[in-house]
């Protein structure tokens, strides 16, 4: 290796900077042929350092958001789904609810896309360089009962409280007894107007008495979170039985 090129990769490295020692020959080559000033040539130097660590920040924000998986709102089928406004979804995707501190909430059966586009909208919050969280009701408040039981509940409360973003998903898959309760409404409550919520369930409003040993509870739960909500009702048939029911179709 050529002496200058040597020294000029250790120095990056040294200084970690991956982006321009990604590109930097090509930026050199660039820079050559198209007679670039000193100060363009930084600058695209710069640019590729900056995009790389971008990139790598929205990665470990997508890491730490412990989605069940990735998918994207551009991935998401419209035709499919009637009950739903893409342009309105599509409002949702300019985040500035997150802004706004409020929340969404997706309601419907199972399988018809609450949780995908509750990611959708949680990747593109990373993207934008917000803190997002996401958690089943289950595994959250089995994480605040450990917490309490630690003696930690204000602190967990408050790490929750740091997110951009807390995705709660699957309101309505396990019974909610009155201590659980207690814990949701204590994350509520500090969440609220103060960080957002998108939250999923296949229960409406009206039927969660039936989650809850508590009714008031549930009442007090919903208040809070409905206050600045955009609140989605996603019927129609399961995405996961599409090419189910269409081979049924076939063979009738
Ligand atoms: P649920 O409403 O039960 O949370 P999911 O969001 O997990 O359902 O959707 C189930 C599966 O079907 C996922 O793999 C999801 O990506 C896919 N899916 C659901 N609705 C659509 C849609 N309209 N377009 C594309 N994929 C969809
Ligand atoms: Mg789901």
């Amino acid at each position: 290796m050529h002496e200058l090129t040597a020294q000029l990769e250790h120095y990056l490295k040294v200084l970690r900077l991956p982006g321009i020692l990604l590109h930097y020959r090509d930026l050199s080559d660039q820079a050559t042929q198209k007679k670039l000033h000193y100060d363009e040539y930084l600058t695209l130097v710069l640019e590729a350092e900056v995009h790389r660590k971008q990139e790598a920040s929205v990665k470990t924000k997508v890491t730490t958001a412990r989605f069940p998986y990735v998918k994207t709102i551009e991935q998401f089928d419209f035709s499919f789904q009637p009950s739903l406004n893409e342009k309105e979804i599509a409002r949702l995707g300019s985040l500035a609810f997150i802004e706004a501190k409020g929340n969404v909430i997706f309601l419907g059966p199972p399988g018809v896309g609450k949780t995908h586009l509750a990611v959708g909208l949680g990747a593109k919050a990373c993207m934008a360089g917000y803190r997002v969280l996401f958690l089943t009701v289950q595994k959250l408040l089995e994480e605040l009962t450990i917490a309490k039981r630690e003696g930690n509940l204000i602190g967990k409360i408050l790490a929750y409280g740091r997110l951009h973003l807390l995705i709660i998903d699957e309101m309505g898959y396990t019974p909610i007894n009155r201590d659980q309760a207690n814990l949701l409404f204590q994350l509520i409550s500090m969440r609220y107007e103060k960080g957002s919520i998108i939250l999923t369930s296949n229960y409406n409003f009206d039927e969660w008495g039936k989650i809850f040993e508590e009714t008031v509870a549930a009442a007090a739960i919903i208040d809070r979170l409905v206050h600045h909500a955009n609140i989605f009702y996603v019927n129609g048939s399961s995405y996961r039985l599409k090419d189910k029911l269409k081979k049924e179709k076939t063979i009738a």
